[in-house]
């Protein structure tokens, strides 16, 4: 049997992506159930604001994907409704509106672009080793421009991104410093793309910065690694994995499992993070 990694001991290379490592530091338990525990806890009912998520990135990496001919705005809805489900809904109704709006922000969005600019990357896996982790992640887009490459992130939620969102995004830092790794061309700029209010929030890492992420990175692998080891050896309690209920617990798929996550938060109907129609 496995024993826990003592303190102070090398540990074996970690392979992780930035959500797994946002996980751990959002709910220990919450990691346990998601990368952990097998067979995995059943999850809660699929949420409408994922289904749009999804389907808007599909369109997008998809519309890139065409040949350049085939790539007009017209295309970009068509694609919306290629990819679109009902997942999460409230019912057939309330998904055609979201269609719709769905279908408006990537058109909307489209209109902007130009179709010769060929991205360097669409859904780009790319990855480094930074101490002693292994960080992977897929970029939905990266771009070219000057002498740099630029990471685009789409995001359609309710709430517009500022400055300080790209700036203190890990996942952000950690696929500036991979790109530029894997693709063997300096990248320092992120940009969150908000679909729904058409802004872009932007940040300009420099070394420094992104070395400091990256040391934060390895820091919270080096605890996910510790917890892994731990939970193989057989210690998978609430001390090790204690559940840590905030606001997000209305919006974890496996708060049906977990007793603090239902004592703090109410139920939500699957569609409740969408924008009130
Ligand atoms: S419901 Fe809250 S406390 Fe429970 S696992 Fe989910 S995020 Fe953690």
């Amino acid at each position: 049997m496995s024993q826990p990694i003592l303190d102070g001991m090398p540990r074996r290379l970690y392979g992780a992506t930035p959500t797994r490592l946002n996980t751990w530091l959002d709910c220990p338990r919450r990691y346990r159930f998601t990368y952990l525990d097998r067979p995995q806890p059943p999850k809660g009912p699929p949420w409408a604001h994922n289904t749009l998520g999804a389907v808007v990135h599909n369109a997008l990496a998809g519309w890139w994907r065409l040949p350049r001919e085939a790539r007009t705005v017209h295309r970009a809805g068509a694609m919306v409704d290629e990819y679109w489900t009902a997942e999460g809904f409230r019912d057939a109704e309330q998904a055609e509106v979201w269609r719709v709006r769905g279908r408006d922000m990537v058109t909307g969005y489209v209109q902007k672009l130009d179709p010769d600019d060929e991205p360097r990357g669409v859904e780009r896996t790319v990855g480094l080793v930074h101490g002693g982790t292994s960080l992977t992640g897929r970029i939905d887009r990266v771009d070219h421009r000057g002498d740099e490459l630029v990471i685009v992130d789409y995001k359609t939620g309710r709430h517009v991104l500022t400055t300080d969102d790209a700036r203190s995004s890990l996942a952000l830092a950690v696929y500036a410093a991979a790109a530029a790794r894997t693709l063997r061309t300096p990248c320092h700029r992120v940009e969150l793309h908000h679909l729904p209010s058409g802004t872009v929030a932007v940040w300009e890492h420099d070394d420094r910065t992104l070395t400091r992420h990256l040391d934060r990175a390895d820091a919270i692998a080096a605890e996910c690694a510790s917890a892994d080891a731990a939970f193989k050896a057989g210690d998978t309690g609430d001390a090790r994995f204690p559940a840590r209920p905030s606001a997000l617990c209305g919006w974890c798929d496996y708060r049906q499992h977990c007793p603090e996550g239902l004592a703090s938060t109410s139920t939500r109907a699957s569609w409740a993070g969408l924008e009130p129609s």
